[in-house]
């Protein structure tokens, strides 16, 4: 059934600055095109679903690749104008834009591809994964082929100093006046939610952890409701540890071919580095702290107050990523973590 919270978030869906801002992240928009021009092979000739197709940017490169047929789907209104580009660009007798949800409208065949761009902030904020799988049940092929193959979200402990001294520090001296008073409310304004923002790989004290690998194959509505994961870093730095940074890579892996990669963390000047030690290059659209920034930054929850981290010190614990209750796009963090002797409890919500 579609909600009136699906209602506005396809809604939000029928901006252009939304759409505008996606096309304009080169990395995102680059990589698609690279994964389906390098993939064309697997393209050419063949029919292909694109879910949540925007301004149909990726059906066109689709259908640039020399796919038989695109059905385009979309339930925002977006898809109206969608259409008008296919027209203009003289490719209607390839593209189909259908405008209604995946999970409603009807395809009657079979599709070799599907493709989208379905990745939210942490990768699960949003929850479109959900729509993607229900394509693939109802219209992939055995054997097709599906884009982004996989995607792995990654938690790492952060230092923020600046950021933090920002939101709380600044309260201290204002134009000479003592504003302490207002530090708790300062903390708790700043730090209850998640915040998306631009942090480095100087600000990462170890590590990543893999919070969650997705196999775009076998994932499961269910298995989206809630993950979890124990974690356990030990801090490459003394530093204060002021909370935890989220981010992910997807890979377009055409499958039989390529295994996953496997990761290699090492340290070039300071910072952390990820070298990929697959011989047939798979390619991976990251969205790391280390590696050249994207529109969804990184997602980081800050502590109220910072740890003060020894050289190794160990933080271990357990994070819950949930649906929220009140709105499946929302999100509810849960965090658990000891360091030192003392337990902490963090939770937040993505709205
Ligand atoms: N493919 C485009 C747009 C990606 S944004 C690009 O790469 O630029 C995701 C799009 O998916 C949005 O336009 C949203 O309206 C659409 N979408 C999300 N869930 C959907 C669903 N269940 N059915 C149809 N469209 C959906």
């Amino acid at each position: 059934p579609c909600t009136d919270y699906d209602m506005a978030y396809f809604h939000s869906y029928a901006h252009l600055g939304i759409h505008q801002e996606m096309i304009k992240d080169r990395v995102r928009t680059e990589t698609y095109r690279e994964a389906i021009m390098r993939h064309q092979d697997s393209i050419a000739g063949k029919v292909v679903v694109d879910v949540g197709c925007g301004t149909g940017i990726l059906s066109i490169f689709c259908a640039q690749a020399g796919a038989k047929r695109v059905y385009a789907v979309d339930a925002s209104d977006i898809a109206l104008q969608a259409n008008e580009v296919v027209k203009a660009n003289n490719l209607s007798d390839v593209i189909i834009v259908l405008h209604g949800r995946v999970e409603d409208v009807e395809i009657d065949e079979e599709v070799d591809v599907i493709i989208s761009e379905w990745m939210g902030y942490m990768l699960l904020y949003e929850s479109m994964l959900g729509s993607v799988i229900t394509a693939r049940d109802r219209w992939l092929k055995p054997g097709g082929l599906i884009f982004p193959s996989s995607a792995t979200l990654y938690m790492a402990p952060v230092t923020h100093t600046d950021r933090y001294s920002d939101s709380v520090d600044f309260w201290r001296n204002v134009y000479g006046i003592d504003m302490s008073a207002m530090l708790s409310l300062a903390k708790q304004c700043a730090f209850e939610e998640p915040s998306v923002e631009t942090i480095t790989g100087e600000n990462v004290l170890t590590w990543p952890h893999v919070v969650k690998y997705l196999d775009s194959y076998n994932v499961t509505i269910s298995e989206l409701e809630s993950v979890t994961s124990k974690f356990k870093f030990n801090s490459m730095m003394r530093a204060p540890l002021h909370g935890f940074a989220f981010w992910f890579d997807v890979e377009f892996n055409v499958p039989t071919v390529a295994p996953t990669s496997v990761i290699e963390s090492h340290q070039v000047n300071g910072s952390l580095r990820k070298r990929r030690t697959n011989p047939s290059e798979t390619l991976v659209l990251s969205t790391a702290p280390e590696d050249p920034p994207t529109h969804w930054q990184q997602t980081l929850v800050y502590f109220y107050d910072p740890i003060e981290l020894e050289q190794d010190q160990v933080i271990e614990g357990l994070v819950t990523l949930t649906q929220s209750k009140e709105n499946a796009r929302f999100m509810n963090i849960h965090l658990e973590y000891t360091s030192g002797n003392r337990s902490y409890v963090k939770e937040s919500v993505m709205r």
